[in-house]
């Protein structure tokens, strides 16, 4: 067994703990006498309705699966901490920034977004990198991708979006006229296809890929003085992505090769670490700031906003079940902490109610009661109360109304949120033209290499000859708009890819 991997190896050093084996039992904890047969009347007579044995057990098992969530259904899970290396505490005062060497324990999970919970981890798909900070004053979720933006800035596009991602709901199969009518149709997207249909589309596994918090956020001093922040996780493994040809091969032979990857790694204590920086950017700042600071389909310049250094994040342990703490665990990007609060980003303001929406729909109401998402370095004292599975003590005593006379938990105004301007004319605001092609252009140009944007053309026209003629043609008048030479050449991909189908069709 010695040359099997760590994962390959999981149940073979379970056995070597066990020193004596357990009373089996129904779930009520009743021993079991023979677990190897059904009560029938007579050896061949029918099943008894009294084999609570059975009933127990296949009763439990029709209800062994919950909604699969709807986007980012596969990912891996890891614990460990966050520490604290530079002060930033003129801009934050929240908990795990209050001291250099302050560790704070985490829980992160990445994950594919588009695909079932049991497709290839290998797949051209931003990933998803949420990381839960189990601090003092709560519980404070980080809900990034390893991408710093977004396919679009308005929520109100997001079912929709995700719909052309998923399947064909009549052919149930991925239709690359969906992805790219919708892709076409709202050229916002143009920035995040970019990066998607680059290398860094396919990363090699969650080690190697960087983290960001992509919304901008906004911090808060002791002071009560704010700016605003983006987050960035900078990988310390390094970058190191697929190739189209490598992912397609995983994808067929280990779709399971990022979980895979990530629990062997820590399981042989090989922890994969990364170093985050902040982004800030006064008030006076965003007001003269060229473009909408709060545009997720945009970055902030790094050559502008350098990235100042906050600390590093380790993991280094691997879930002991997986339903229990990745299956289950449950990100809001609306899971904040004094210090750190909400932006007028769109798109962060539509994820701040619906990521809470969605986890009382998968997983109940009282969702936060279940390990993994209790808030455990803080104590839970709130006036709610009741509900589907409640596994704590409701709260005791304690009064369930406020304002009350019997010493309930009481407010305070040292935790108040900063208080903000908010004027115009409330109206639907069409922001589909709000300069799609600047920031994609500078990338295809400045942060490209001359490799990465023979693989991205290649990458797109792959994916894109499946799509109709005119689809073709709008995706290339649309990269074209960001650079003529990117437009030319997707075009002349294209047309050598499909030159090629035509042969092939008449061999
Ligand atoms: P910089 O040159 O200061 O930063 C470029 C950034 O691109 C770095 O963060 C780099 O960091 C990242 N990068 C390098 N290669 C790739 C790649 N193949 N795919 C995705 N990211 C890559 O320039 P600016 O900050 O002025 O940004 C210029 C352009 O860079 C932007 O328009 C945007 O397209 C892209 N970019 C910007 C980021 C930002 O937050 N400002 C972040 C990521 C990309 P690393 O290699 O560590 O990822």
């Amino acid at each position: 067994m010695a040359s099997r991997d760590k994962a390959s190896n999981q149940l073979e050093d379970f056995k070597a703990q066990v020193k004596e084996k357990n009373r089996l039992t129904t779930s009520t904890g009743c021993p079991i006498d023979n677990k190897l047969a059904t009560m029938t009347a007579g050896a061949r007579g029918p099943v008894l309705l009294q084999d609570f044995v059975f009933t127990d057990e296949m009763a439990h098992f029709g209800r062994e699966r919950i909604p699969e969530r709807v986007v980012h259904a596969k990912g891996a899970g890891a614990f460990g901490y966050f520490e604290t290396t530079n002060d930033i505490s003129k801009y934050c005062k929240a908990a795990p920034f209050e001291s250099i060497g302050k560790k704070t324990p985490v829980a992160v999970r990445f994950s594919t977004v588009g695909g079932e919970s049991g497709s290839a981890d290998t797949a051209r798909d931003p990933r998803g990198f949420a990381v839960k900070f189990y601090s003092e004053d709560g519980n404070w979720d980080l809900v990034g991708n390893n991408t710093p933006i977004f396919f679009i800035r308005d929520p109100i596009f997001f079912p929709s979006f995700i719909h052309t991602q998923k399947r064909n709901p009549v052919t149930h199969l991925k239709d690359p006229d969906m992805f790219w009518d919708f892709i076409t149709l709202r050229p916002e997207s143009t920035h995040q296809v970019s990066f998607l249909f680059s290398d860094r589309g396919t990363p090699d596994g969650y080690r190697h890929m960087n983290g960001y918090g992509s919304h901008t956020f906004k911090l808060r001093n002791k002071e009560g003085e704010y700016v605003f922040c983006k987050f960035h996780f900078k990988c310390d493994q390094g970058i190191k992505n697929l190739n189209r040809h490598r992912a397609g091969e995983l994808s067929a032979g280990d779709p399971d090769y990022a979980i895979r990857d990530l629990y062997n790694a820590i399981a042989t204590n090989n922890f994969p670490s990364w170093s985050l920086h902040i982004q800030v950017m006064t008030q006076e700042q965003a007001d003269k700031h060229r473009d909408n600071p709060f545009d997720l389909t945009k970055v902030w310049s790094q050559k502008e906003y350098p990235l100042i250094p906050v600390g590093k994040m380790v993991l280094n342990l691997n879930p002991k079940n997986y339903f229990a703490e990745v299956e289950q665990i449950a990100f809001s990007p609306a899971h904040m902490i004094p210090g750190v609060e909400p932006s007028p980003d769109k798109m962060l303001q539509g994820r701040l109610f619906s990521y809470s929406d969605t986890h009382r729909h998968r997983l109940g109401t009282n969702y936060l009661q279940i390990p993994v998402n209790c808030p455990f370095a803080a104590r839970t004292r709130s006036y709610q109360r009741d509900g589907p599975q409640c596994v704590t003590d409701n709260q005791g005593g304690a009064p369930n109304y406020f304002p009350n006379s019997f010493s309930g938990p009481v407010d305070s105004k040292d935790y108040q949120q900063c208080p903000f301007e908010v004027s115009g004319v409330a109206q639907r605001y069409e922001t589909g033209d709000d300069d799609n092609y600047s920031q994609p252009g500078i990338f295809w140009r400045d942060v490209l290499s001359e490799a990465d944007r023979e693989a991205t053309v290649d990458n797109m026209a792959s994916h894109i000859k499946d799509a109709a003629d005119y689809l073709q043609k709008r995706a290339i008048d649309q990269w074209g708009k960001c650079d003529p030479e990117w437009g030319r050449r997707l075009e002349a991909k294209i047309a050598e890819y499909k030159t090629q189908a035509t042969a092939q069709a008449n061999l």
